[in-house]
């Protein structure tokens, strides 16, 4: 063992986004898992992170000239920033032993401080007699159960035990999402009781869908497990079936959705649990675009980067300075999709954005609900621009892929309208689009959506959101109608879970007809306006302000001496 360090939170996540060439995450989870660490490193939070390598990423997209989405696996090598340790941890396995080794990428704050991140990795050495153990930390999210369980594993039971390696003794586990709740188990043979269990664990839940939350047959669990579980797994994990999200909740003394709505959707689905929420947010310097990033420093003061509190000030930019800024981003994306798409678009006409997992509760179609109707207001002054990744073994996402293709061809031969499709989204394309395009759309079935992050990546850049009133947006809208608009009813009407996509439809048409379109085109002084309310929302929006409260609720920390040197 080696001595003591001084990292009270150990954050545990499936997937975190470090950087964009470091592909070792899927979606909004791994983003804001790496959003949390960049922020907890700016503010001098103590905190270790642990997840796995994924020497195959998640996965290339390519799209077949029919549209077909096509997975490739990444090819990388971890850089000369991530150092090889040298302890090794082990586990058994049904009746084998599998050794785990373990990187560390160094996260550094704009104070200097820095957070160790560890990445567990079972490509080792000591595996070589069983090549398969070798590809465990192979792929993100495999589709097979017994890779999956034997993933969290690795995450739950190895990364507590590679932390105790290397000397780190937190007070506090970050359960980010069910998937790390085998440190539930873990601890409980260490520590002996729940209740002790309890003391050291704070556990944050990222979905209202309930086929979102990891669920594992006892028989998959009793084999991998064997006689090593625990006597009261099934009190704890639920009687039927290993539940990921029951057994973290079990075992931590705080819980959280990450939106206020998500809050009360938790609660609802796990009755007699106290789930509070804190709401999501971004990185704010790490999804500017330079040029927004240059204007905040001139005219906001270089204190942003820390005082997210000075976007109150906003509203005091000045409007044509932003708006250049943002045209600016725009070419950028356009220059871009350029060269990587046969349709090519123009920088005068509204564009609107669409982008995220494809996943059906999203209804990424939504827009394209009647095509005659959308296609007579836009034809000649609206584009539209998507993007986005469908699980490999999801094969209606898959279709709706290639529906957007066929969507895309039809609507240029019969409209001349341009809608391009960008493949492989991940944090480089997020970023270019969520600062270039005008209008960023997001049509969730209602309450599906615990928070979206990619709508706060676009207000913080000027663009405007156009969204069905779920997740994070419910509270942004509240707090100021002026940074975008909203498609349906809010949480306040009774009827509003009960809306079809055909109402939600008609209501994204009207709105996009009768008020976005005409303040686009005629009303340049009120979009720019407009603008800079959107940008005002990040001051609560971001992660300092959210990784701030989870210090204060989760983390139980005092506050840290840099806060008070900003506050
Ligand atoms: C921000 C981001 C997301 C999250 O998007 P939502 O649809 O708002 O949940 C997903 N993927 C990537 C690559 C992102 O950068």
């Amino acid at each position: 063992m080696e001595t003591s360090k001084d990292q009270k939170v150990a954050y545990f996540s499936m997937e975190i986004a470090l950087e964009s060439d470091i592909p070792t995450y899927s979606g909004g989870l791994g983003v804001l898992a790496g959003d949390t660490i960049r922020s907890a490193a700016d503010l001098g939070v103590p905190m270790v992170a642990v997840t796995l390598t994924y020497s195959g990423g998640y996965f290339y997209q390519m799209i077949a000239p029919d549209g077909r989405q096509v997975e490739r696996p990444l090819r990388w090598t971890f850089s000369v920033d991530f150092k090889k340790l040298d302890k090794k941890v082990k586990m058994k396995l049904q009746d084998k032993e599998l050794f785990i080794g373990a990187w560390q990428y160094d996260v550094r704050g704009r104070s200097g401080h820095s957070i160790p991140v560890i990445l567990l990795d079972s490509d080792i050495e000591e595996n070589e007699n069983e090549p398969w153990m070798q590809q465990l930390t192979g792929a993100l999210y495999d589709a097979s159960p017994f890779q999956r369980v034997v993933q969290e594993m690795i995450l739950g039971v190895c990364g507590c035990r590679m932390l105790k390696e290397l000397g780190y003794m937190p007070d506090t586990y970050h359960l980010n999402e069910g998937h790390a709740a085998f440190i539930v188990f873990e601890l409980l043979e260490k520590l002996g009781s729940i209740d002790a269990v309890k003391k050291k664990c704070s556990f944050t839940t990222h979905t209202p869908v309930r086929a979102g939350h990891d669920k594992f047959g006892y028989d998959l669990i009793r084999d991998v497990f064997r006689d090593r579980l625990p006597d009261s797994y099934m009190d704890l994990a639920g009687k039927e079936e290993c539940n990921m999200t029951l057994l973290a909740l079990n075992g931590s003394r705080y819980c959280n959705g990450v939106a206020k709505k998500h809050g009360e959707i938790s609660r609802r689905m796990f009755p007699g649990y106290e789930i509070d929420h804190i709401t999501n947010g971004i990185h704010m310097s790490f999804w500017l675009s330079p040029y927004m990033h240059l204007l905040f420093d001139e005219d906001l003061g270089s204190a942003w980067h820390y005082n997210y509190n000075s976007l109150n000030g906003a509203l005091n930019l000045n409007s044509n300075h932003v708006w250049r800024a943002h045209m600016k981003a725009k070419l950028d994306l356009l220059d871009y999709q350029k060269s990587h798409s046969p349709v090519l678009l123009d920088e005068k006409l509204l564009t609107i954005g669409f982008a995220r997992r494809v996943a059906e509760y999203k209804r990424m179609l939504l827009i394209f609900s009647d095509l005659e109707r959308l296609a007579k207001i836009a034809k000649g002054k609206v584009q539209f621009i998507s993007a986005g990744k469908a699980h490999p073994a999801d094969h209606q996402s898959k279709g709706m892929i290639k529906n957007i293709h066929d969507f895309s061809d039809y609507l240029w031969n019969s409209y001349r309208i341009g809608l391009c499709w960008l493949s492989n989204y991940d944090m480089d394309l997020a970023k270019l689009m969520t600062t270039g395009v005008d209008v960023w759309l997001n049509t969730p079935r209602r309450y599906r959506e615990a928070s979206g992050t990619s709508g706060m990546k676009a207000a913080l850049n000027g663009v405007l959101n156009f969204s069905i009133l779920d997740g994070w947006w419910i509270e942004g809208y509240e707090m100021d109608p002026m940074a975008g608009w909203a498609i349906g009813p809010g949480p306040d009407d009774p009827d509003a879970e009960n809306k079809s996509d055909k109402d939600d439809a008609e209501d994204l048409y009207v709105k996009l007809e009768d008020e976005i379109v005409p303040i686009w085109r005629k009303n340049q002084t009120e979009w720019r306006e407009r603008m800079k309310h959107a940008i005002k929302l990040i001051s609560f929006f971001n992660t300092h302000r959210m990784v701030e409260e989870y210090a204060k609720k989760a983390y139980l920390l005092e506050r840290q001496p840099l806060w008070n040197s900003l506050a």
